[in-house]
């Protein structure tokens, strides 16, 4: 199974990769703040991750991990 990781220390919430993942599973955790005062992007569904790496690509801060 695909597992996705958001290494929240680079996320600053923009929200691209929740808009571009086609399985709907992420989102951005408004009840978390980062260090740099963000709310990052969280995975809600892990089960249902195919492992498209979508959401990598499009991270312009590469806070996002993909494992096969
Ligand atoms: S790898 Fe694909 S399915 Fe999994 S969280 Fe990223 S965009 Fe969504
Ligand atoms: S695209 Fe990257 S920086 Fe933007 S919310 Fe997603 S993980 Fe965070």
């Amino acid at each position: 199974m695909a597992k996705v990781t958001v290494d929240i220390s680079r996320c600053k919430g923009c929200g691209l990769c929740v808009s571009v993942c086609p399985k709907k599973i992420l989102g951005i955790d408004s009840k978390t703040h980062t260090e740099k005062g963000y709310y990052p992007a969280v995975c809600i569904g892990p089960e249902n991750c195919i492992g498209c790496a979508q959401c990598y690509a499009m991270c312009p801060d590469y806070a996002i991990t993909v494992e096969k």
